[in-house]
């Protein structure tokens, strides 16, 4: 059996990092890819030649994740555009750190929004279709700082514990439905997003990794993957830890 052949992914936040990975892994394995971006207009045209290179169809809508009614509106279009969605995958996210002394009311309330408002955006309006369906499978980008927490990221480790809890509630009022929820908590993954850390702090990391290295945005696209496809058929309501053995 074909992995996800034919089924419809919308992945939020793909023009860029974790996200194209995922919507790359989902077209290669011959999914039809609906996908978002906000501000990387280019990159966005870009990716949708990268994956009709598969032979799937491929469509870049933007779109602020962290807008409700955007978030339905986008929905909406990609049901006319693609007839179904099958699997979401709710990836969007930013950090505004800072330590909490000094974190402003605005880096708080915009991390919240874009992090975890938005899975809940995303998740309400993909939930009629998915009913009507009778199936579908959700996965949302947590991350490890939403496990252990992190100085600096007060704000980020909120949104992204906010999702765990989020994610089991979700899997919970859904799986009579045939609806899975579970979400992924990456660990030290890079991209533009800890591009923006400094050298010390990632050698830092990199010691204390038992797998002695960062992960390629492939590997967490490669777990994505799992949880949309009929392989985590019996999987619902779990967080799946993609950081080299970090936390062990
Ligand atoms: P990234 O390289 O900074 O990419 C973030 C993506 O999110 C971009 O495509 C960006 O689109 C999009 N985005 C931001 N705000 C948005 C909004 N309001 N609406 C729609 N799209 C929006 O980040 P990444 O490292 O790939 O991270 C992806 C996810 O994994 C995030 O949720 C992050 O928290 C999580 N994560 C990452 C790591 C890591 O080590 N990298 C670790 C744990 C968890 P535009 O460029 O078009 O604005």
């Amino acid at each position: 059996m074909q992995l996800v052949q034919g089924k419809v992914v919308l992945v939020t936040g793909a023009s860029r990092g974790i996200g194209r990975a995922i919507a790359n892994k989902f077209a290669e394995a011959g999914a039809h890819v609906a996908f978002t971006y906000l501000s990387s207009v280019e990159k966005g045209e870009a990716l949708v030649k990268e994956l009709e290179a598969y032979g799937v169809k491929a469509k870049g809508y933007r779109s602020d994740a962290s807008m409700f009614e955007a978030a339905e509106e986008l929905v909406n279009a990609v049901v006319a555009d693609f007839g179904q969605i099958d699997v979401l995958i709710n990836n969007a996210g930013i950090t505004m750190d800072g330590l909490l002394m000094r974190m402003t009311e605005e880096q708080w309330d915009d991390v919240i929004r874009v992090n975890l408002k938005s899975v809940f955006n995303l998740t309400k309006a993909v939930i009629k279709p998915m009913m009507k369906a009778k199936s579908g499978s959700i996965v949302n980008m947590t991350s490890i700082v939403g496990l252990k927490g992190n100085a600096g990221q007060a704000n980020y480790a909120a949104s992204k514990a906010g999702i765990i809890g989020f994610t089991k509630s979700v899997a919970l009022e859904l799986g009579s439905r045939n609806i899975r929820c579970n979400s992924i908590a990456p660990g030290f993954i890079e991209t533009e997003m800890t591009g923006e850390l400094n050298e010390a702090t990632v050698e830092e990391w990199k010691k204390s990794i038992p797998l002695k290295r960062g992960g390629e945005a492939s590997e967490v696209a490669n777990v994505c993957l799992f949880l949309g496809s009929y392989l985590s058929s019996y999987v619902t309501g779990q967080t799946i830890q993609v950081n080299g053995g970090l936390l062990t």
